[in-house]
């Protein structure tokens, strides 16, 4: 039996972080997973990586996904958690395909969005969905909290569906989501409700943050399942470990590219390389936010607020929440404000990393030469990593593998891919039944009396 892997937070170096005490000690998964985040909001660490071994990695060859799924999560969890119950939650999780798109020569694209949202949050929402219930105290419920902007709230309410002993509420902004994501989390229904708030995100945020400190829902066991949550990271490992092994010959390393905002989705494959996944070069192509390519070049890290609005807008971000963790992991700290405290290895990151920023305009025009060459079709988050990869390859030579990610379906941009393609994309079938979908919001101001009279009246304690 090996030992359980404890959990640290990235704060735990820092003399005070404005008030709040350091955390430095250590917690088990189960808590980790529900804490979401440490007590001086950093993040947390496994104190060790796990390895797994090359032969085990290349016998996942010509393997069903859910193989891959199971190798990586028994182990960081098979101290944890029983195998058989462990196998009912990938599979349950991933039942759907994950196609690896040739381009040309051995460059790829593996597209991240078959899932019911049609987003990569899917892969990493799915299994910490099912993840916390099975950890949760039983006999008591898990009332999940979140306030979305968008995509991650619909993968996160998607995820939840109908999974045992959770429920769900959804707090959006009404005027700053589009007609399509209202739907979508206005119909998930069952244990997942929708609450849409006279108000701005940050109105949304509030209301969340006052009930998470509001000593009258002590008893619910509030949980915010956000994206810094250790339970989302790992399952972000595991697609990176399937692809190569399927794509890999004799053991040969591949470059992946991830087109990066919060760094959640570049971490899984930092974690997969450091578990021993033969990964040459991991890069991480941003937008016009591009304080992490200024920092891998100057060595200055400067966040960028407010962040800039651009094409691939679930990466606007000018201050990665899991930048915290990269920095751990090459010996730096920099805390939630974006103050760096230690400076990471730097050579060490630049050998192992490499980043770009991709301009809007570099965007369309590689979704429009992308298609014109290849016939494959990338929405502007795709584009941003296939561009990433070119540029790589531009001045660093070729490299024999290369898999490129797609995060989410290009259907999901109709109006840029008809106007840069002259084409309408073919609707995945999780959007097409959304039309189908009714259901009705509640509406709510953004007054936090009104929801918590709310969420006293619906929320439930015991199972
Ligand atoms: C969230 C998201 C990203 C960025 O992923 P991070 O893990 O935050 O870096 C990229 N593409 C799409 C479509 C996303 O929804």
């Amino acid at each position: 039996m090996s030992e359980r892997i404890r959990y640290y937070s990235t704060n735990r170096n820092l003399d005070q972080v404005g008030g709040i005490t350091p955390f430095r000690e250590t917690v088990s998964f189960r808590e980790a997973l529900l804490m979401g985040q440490a007590p001086d909001e950093g993040l947390f660490m496994p104190e060790t990586i796990p390895a797994l071994p090359i032969g085990a990695l290349k016998a996942l060859k010509g393997a069903p996904y859910t193989e891959a799924a199971m190798l990586v999560a028994e182990a960081f969890l098979a101290e944890e958690i029983g195998t058989g119950a462990l196998q009912r939650i990938i599979a349950d999780a991933y039942n759907y395909p994950v196609p690896l798109e040739n381009v040309f020569a051995r460059k790829y694209i593996m597209r991240l969005d078959q899932g019911p949202t049609a987003s990569f949050k899917d892969f990493a929402a799915r299994m910490m969905a099912r993840l916390m219930s099975a950890f949760r105290d039983h006999g008591n419920r898990l009332n999940v909290l979140v306030a979305t902007s968008g995509d991650t709230g619909s993968a996160v309410g998607e995820a939840f569906k109908g999974v045992e002993g959770i429920d769900v509420t959804i707090l959006y902004p009404r005027g700053e989501v589009s007609g399509r994501q209202k739907k979508q989390l206005d119909t998930i229904g069952g244990n997942v409700r929708a609450v849409s708030v006279d108000g701005k995100f940050d109105d949304c945020q509030d209301l969340v943050k006052q009930a998470f400190s509001d000593p009258a829902f002590v008893d619910f066991n509030l949980t915010s399942a956000n994206s810094i949550n250790f339970g989302r990271i790992l399952p972000q490992i595991i697609y990176y470990v399937w692809a190569w092994a399927q794509l890999s010959r004799e053991g040969e390393t591949a470059v992946f590219s991830v087109p990066s905002g919060n760094f959640g989705n570049a971490l899984g494959c930092e974690y997969a390389r450091r578990m021993g996944l033969p990964v040459e070069k991991l890069i991480m192509p941003t937008n016009e936010n591009d304080e992490f390519p200024r920092f891998l070049e100057t060595g200055i890290y400067e966040k960028i607020s407010p962040s800039r609005a651009c094409l691939s807008n679930a990466m606007n971000v000018g201050h990665p929440s899991n930048l915290a963790r990269f920095f751990d992991l090459y010996g730096g700290t920099v805390d939630r404000t974006g103050v760096v405290h230690r400076i990471p290895d730097l050579d060490e990151m630049k050998r192992r990393i490499y980043s770009v920023s991709i301009s809007d305009r570099e965007t369309k025009k590689t979704i429009k030469r992308v298609y014109e060459q290849h016939k494959v079709l990338l929405e502007p988050h795709g584009a941003v990593g296939w561009r990433g990869l070119e540029v790589y390859l531009e001045l660093f030579g070729d490299a024999p593998l290369c898999i490129s990610l797609e995060t989410a379906h290009p259907a999901k941009f109709p109006d840029e891919i008809r106007e840069l393609l002259e084409i309408n994309p073919d609707l995945p079938q999780s959007m097409k039944d959304i039309d189908d979908r009714a259901g009705e919001p509640v509406f709510l101001p953004a007054d936090y009396g009104k929801l918590k009279t709310y969420l006293q009246q619906h929320l439930r304690v015991k199972d």
